[in-house]
């Protein structure tokens, strides 16, 4: 990814939807292969049978890249926190924006009347159980961040460019037991449009390395699905950087290539569960956000040892703290669990 920052009129001109679709059928061919080989190998030791597919997500490629005792604890359900928060609200304001724009100072009303009206009251529910100042101080953030998202967008939107928010890409394997699963916050264009999709995610923070993956897993998905290359990843913060990178097949390889990773973890985290093995630990700065760090001692070493021992105090909100091993990265994506 290239992480230096382009004028936003560079991004404009990108969108506009002029890129020429790439075929990909043979490159689909061979992904898929890999794919399916590797998720008969993990089905095939461990059948799923929980009645649904298993979604795979990139939030479970990220659990399953990292520390295996991590990958293996339930998500916490409802566990919202400040960072949460403010992402959740510049996302909906983006989205907002992009259909009817509320205007500077309202932004993040428009934001909590759509996830109202969509039945998500996670953000809302926070903001109402913590102090007036910091209330405040949160929603001042978040509407900073999402002026900032505004500002990156042409207002109106051509209609070529037919632009969907949400939109889900899911591609089953073995039949529909496994799905790769992922849900771009814009995608533009894109079959069975003359141009090729372009892929968006918006972040209300800064630009960090590690969305590379994420966007080249939506890179993938959308390849498999469309049998054609999208045209760009397009990753805009509320920070006022952004990152435009053209997609290139070996990008796609790079997505598929984790996935294959993964469904191996994963086979392998299932055969540390049978046999009662003691998980493996990979303390890193996401310990800052893991249910773990209170009872884990690998975490809670390497947490006292950066500096970020506050962390083990639960009533301290990690993402009020920095690291200098990955500031600025909250893993914090609510997502299907394991
Ligand atoms: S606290 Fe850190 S090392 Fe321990 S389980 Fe969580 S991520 Fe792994």
């Amino acid at each position: 990814m290239d992480l230096a920052t382009t004028p936003a009129a560079t991004l404009a001109e990108m969108v506009s939807g002029t890129a020429q679709a790439r075929d990909a059928s043979d490159l689909v061919e061979e992904l898929l292969e890999e794919l399916e080989v590797a998720a008969h190998a993990l089905f095939t030791r461990f059948p799923w049978d929980q009645g649904s597919p298993w979604h795979l997500s990139k939030t479970n490629l990220s659990a399953l890249g990292g520390c295996r005792r991590r990958a293996a604890l339930a998500p916490r359900a409802g566990s919202w926190n400040r960072a949460l928060v403010v992402g959740t609200i510049a996302d909906a304001a983006l989205k907002s924006h992009l259909f009817s724009d509320a205007g500077d100072g309202h932004r993040v009303e428009a934001a909590l009347a759509r996830l109202d009206a969509a039945g998500s009251g996670g953000a809302a529910g926070w903001l109402g159980s913590v102090s007036v100042e910091r209330r405040q101080r949160v929603c001042d953030e978040a509407e900073a961040a999402a002026a900032t998202l505004a500002a990156f967008w042409p207002h109106p939107m051509s209609e070529r460019l037919w632009l969907r928010v949400d939109e889900p890409l899911s591609v089953p394997l073995l039949d529909g037991s496994l799905v790769l699963a992922g849900r771009p916050d814009v995608t533009l264009s894109g079959p069975p449009t003359d141009a090729p999709c372009t892929l968006v995610e918006v972040k209300a923070r800064n630009l960090h390395a590690q969305y590379r993956n994420e966007m080249e897993f939506y890179a993938l998905l959308a390849t498999l699905r469309d049998r054609q290359l999208p045209a760009h990843l397009v990753v805009l913060c509320g920070s006022g950087e952004h990152s435009v990178d053209p997609v290139q097949p070996d990008s796609v390889r790079a997505a598929a290539r984790r996935v294959v990773g993964a469904l191996r973890t994963a086979e392998a985290l299932s055969v540390d569960q049978a046999t009662g093995r003691v998980l493996a630990t990979m303390p890193s700065g996401l310990c800052r956000w893991c249910d773990g760090r209170f009872w884990c001692d690998g975490g809670r070493v390497w947490l006292e040892e950066n500096g970020l021992a506050l962390c083990l105090d639960s009533e301290v909100d990690p993402d009020d703290l920095q690291c200098t091993d990955d500031a600025g990265y909250s893993d914090n994506g609510a997502d299907e669990p394991l």
